[in-house]
């Protein structure tokens, strides 16, 4: 078979780390999406990808690749049993691989946990896996509808993943492709924010398969991007098989038998469906939280700390003169007052205002501010010395100048 593919992988716009895993070789192709808290996310869907990868390609058959997915689960639990931190870990796995059935080429795709495979068959996208959810097994009992499914509270719930238990209960589809088709493996975090009908148009756009693979990114992104993303695009150039058109017969198909037992088997116990798996992993989500708040607190406090400090420097460094019972007097404060302070007086000077000329007498009157004690006791200075001048001019009609300006008159004289 004769491929193509791109990979792109996105933290998304809330969260602080990429949990997703994502691998891709040009034989073997998976998206893991790990939960759990602390690095738990991160390593189970490491371990997950890495195992897969680990096969040898000599050995890429039907049976390692169901047998991979088993290895994956027995590291993760594994590791999980030996580390406090990682304890509780998981993740989702969805993978393809490229082989040959009864001579002819097929993609294998195996799933475990709501990442999704689709397929984008001449012009037509369709979902190859099923969810592992809670919402998606109600949805396929009938008990919901698909509207209600995707606006579900408990749609991240999953009813399967690796390393929750010691079986793995993955399903395995058979993917027949035409030249041209596409397949796409990709996390949740894409199918929460973008429909299946935007990823068949942009699949469709004629761009390049890497700017296609960037496009649903951005998309996911651009509504909200509140989980990793990450998507695998593998494009079919051309068959070594000489292309048999398999017409009428659907490209996809159930390749696990023992899927159709469990299905048919787990009908009536939908409802009691041991251990859900919370994704949104409760310690992982109430920790951020709690950072978060102490963050923010913290901020709070600190700015409220230095407004305070702020009006307290103000307040104690603000003057001004007004008018005290009819004398000119020094406030210390600011006019009218600020939050809980209110001026008082300081000083009550020997000046009073109906001495003074009007405009004088107005400004006082309306309060004049001053940066300053001593600013503050040099306005009232010069006020006086005006108030002198005036009673000097007034008493001595004929007289030159007051004292303040002989100086001056000596000089010219
Ligand atoms: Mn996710």
């Amino acid at each position: 078979m004769k491929l193509q593919w791109a990979l792109a992988t996105d933290t998304g716009r809330v969260r602080r780390v990429n949990q997703d895993s994502i691998y891709a070789d040009g034989k073997l192709f998976a998206v893991a999406d790990g939960m759990g808290g602390h690095a738990g996310g991160e390593v189970a869907s490491k371990l997950a990808v890495e195992t897969l990868s680990e096969i040898p390609s000599s050995e890429r058959l039907a049976e390692a690749f169901r047998s991979s997915f088993s290895e994956a689960n027995r590291r993760i639990m594994s590791e999980a049993s030996h580390s406090e931190k990682l304890k509780g870990m998981g993740t989702t796995l969805t993978a393809a691989l490229v082989t040959a059935e009864a001579g002819k080429e097929v993609f294998l795709v195996q799933n475990i946990g709501d990442s999704r495979a689709y397929f984008l068959h001449r012009g037509e996208l369709q979902q190859i896996t099923k969810d592992h959810t809670y919402v998606g097994e109600l949805l396929r009992s009938g008990s919901i509808t698909e509207e209600q499914a995707a606006h579900h509270s408990q749609r991240h719930v999953l009813t399967k993943a690796l390393g929750v238990e010691a079986t793995v209960d993955s399903d395995i589809f058979k993917v027949s492709p035409s030249p041209g088709d596409i397949l796409l493996l990709c996390s949740d975090g894409l199918i929460n924010h973008v429909t299946d009908g935007e990823i068949e148009k942009i699949l469709m756009g004629g761009l390049p398969l890497q700017q296609r693979a960037d496009r649903l990114i951005e998309s996911a992104n651009l509504s909200g991007g509140t989980d990793n993303i990450s998507v695998i695009l593998v494009e079919v150039l051309g068959l070594s098989s000489t292309g048999e058109d398999q017409d009428g017969s659907s490209p996809v198909e159930l390749y696990q038998e023992k899927e159709l037992e469990t299905v048919v088997r787990r009908k009536p116990e939908l409802l009691s469906i041991p251990r859900p798996i919370d994704k949104q992993a409760i310690v992982r989500g109430s920790r951020i939280f709690t950072l978060r708040v102490a963050a923010f607190l913290l901020l709070f406090l600190l700015l409220v700390g230095g407004v305070l400090i702020s009006v307290q420097l103000y307040e104690n460094h603000s003057y001004f003169v007004g008018d005290a019972d009819g004398a000119v007097a020094i406030f210390h404060g600011h006019p009218g007052g600020l939050l809980w302070y209110s001026p008082s007086v300081v000083q009550v000077s020997s000046l009073q205002l109906d001495v003074l000329n009007s405009v004088e007498a107005s400004a006082i009157k309306d309060k004049v501010p001053e940066p300053s004690l001593a600013a503050a006791e040099s306005y009232i200075r010069n006020l006086k010395a005006r108030v002198q001048q005036q009673n000097y001019v007034s008493n001595h009609p004929l007289g030159s100048a007051p004292t303040t300006t002989t100086t001056l008159g000596t000089g010219v004289g």
